[in-house]
């Protein structure tokens, strides 16, 4: 076991921290057109296809090395909005089209989509489908050598400024899990539209959507895996989701905590630091012991990834412990700030954006019974085979 990153790593790790910090800086409000000049130029550092092969424009890394990445994207910049989005493009959307893709698929879209020339959003959620991925209603019907595609997604990260969208519709409705199926659908297509951007707590620098499906017509090759295979698509994005996504609020973190550290030795009051009273040391140590068990998780996650293990309970711990450290650890910067926690900055913000992490890629409560029925405990998933 060896807890280190390599030389090469640490250097990328450097790099990245430093262009984050130096080149994404929190904006004010989402703008479209410094959102994708800023995607452009983290393209440039090869951060949104980290875990692309080579041979497809990407640096060919694993989950763990991605995750690194990520971890210092979330490091040193405080748009961790920005670096969701990376991440939602990155792993719901590029690594099903490495692991799923023909051939033709993967050198058509893989290259553009690894150099920051082209954007892509994942869409399975629907307004009455949220956890319950099977309910979905957005139908696909085959007519000639295309699908008709009807419904609509919501909630969908990067709608607004996709190219590309990776999209799940139900083309069997008698087959249940395996009557889902992806789709490849271009920005642009008829009878695709996006609604306007979301307000939400936090996560500002991410854009994110509603998607509205009438009538598109999407050419058969542009199908995803096989026809009724898209639960298990979805699936193996959410493993590489659930792991690397959450290394940004790692980073996160780490930034703020050891802010917080800092704060905690400079503020006095009684005549001494705060951080000499236990109260606020110990509050202290229990961010650090967070975010560490967090971070071990994750990259036991990361390392099983790369492993080749596809089981749901690595990716939902790290899942579950990462987001519920975010939000913690934000409103424990906030408490050790005093009034000046709940002013703009760091902490605040920390806190906004962890929030929606406990519902993303599957609410920490799906976690929990889908990690309790690897255990042999709980209802027994809703299965209708062929
Ligand atoms: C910032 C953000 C970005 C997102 N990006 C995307 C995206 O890019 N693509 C995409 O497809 N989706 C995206 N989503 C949607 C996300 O995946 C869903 O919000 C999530 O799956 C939960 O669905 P829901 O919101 O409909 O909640 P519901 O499923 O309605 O759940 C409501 C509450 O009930 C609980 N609950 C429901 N069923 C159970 C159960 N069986 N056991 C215990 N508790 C249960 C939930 O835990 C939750 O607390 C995003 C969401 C957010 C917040």
């Amino acid at each position: 076991m060896n807890f280190d990153f390599d030389t090469d790593t640490e250097e990328m790790r450097a790099a990245i921290s430093a262009f984050a910090r130096d080149k994404l800086p929190c904006p004010d409000a989402f703008d479209p057109v410094a959102f994708r000049e800023r995607w452009l130029l983290a393209g440039e550092q090869g951060v949104v296809g980290t875990a692309v092969p080579e041979a497809y424009g990407g640096l060919g890394l694993g989950a763990v090395t991605a995750a690194a990445l990520m971890e210092a994207l979330g490091h040193g910049s405080e748009d961790t909005g920005f670096a969701f989005s990376v991440a939602a493009h990155l792993f719901a959307c590029l690594r099903p089209v490495v692991e799923f893709g023909t051939e033709e698929q993967k050198r058509h879209w893989l290259p553009r989509l690894s150099s920051g020339e082209w954007i892509a959003a994942h869409g399975i959620t629907e307004p009455e489908a949220g956890s319950d991925a099977l309910a979905l209603r957005t139908s696909a019907k085959l007519r000639g050598d295309h699908y008709v595609l009807n419904g609509g997604k919501a909630f969908t990260t990067n709608a607004p400024v996709a190219d590309l969208f990776v999209v799940q519709a139900v083309t069997d409705p008698s087959a249940g899990f395996f009557g889902l199926t992806s789709f490849l659908v271009e920005a642009g297509t008829p009878g695709l539209r996006v609604g306007r951007p979301y307000d939400k707590v936090g996560l500002h620098g991410s854009p994110t959507a509603d998607v509205y499906l009438e009538d598109c017509a999407v050419p058969a090759d542009h199908v995803l895996g096989t026809e009724g295979g898209g639960a298990a698509v979805f699936s193996a994005s959410m493993a590489w989701e659930r792991t690397c996504l959450f290394a940004a609020y790692l980073g996160a973190m780490r930034r703020v905590l050891d802010s917080t550290v800092e704060f905690a030795g400079l503020r006095e009051q009684f005549g001494m630091p705060i951080g000499g009273f236990q109260a606020v040391s110990h509050r202290i140590v229990d961010m650090t012991l967070r975010l560490e068990s967090a971070r071990l998780l994750l990259y036991r996650a990361a390392w099983g990834l790369d492993r080749g293990e596809r089981d749901e309970v690595a990716p939902g711990l790290a899942k579950l412990a990462v987001s519920e450290a975010a939000v913690q650890l934000g409103l424990d910067a906030m408490q050790i700030r005093g009034a000046l926690g709940v002013l703009s900055g760091e902490a605040e913000t920390l806190l906004r954006d962890a929030l929606p992490a406990r519902i993303f890629s599957g609410t920490n409560d799906i976690q929990k019974n889908n990690i309790a029925r690897a255990l042999g405990l709980g209802p027994k998933r809703r299965v209708r085979r062929r």
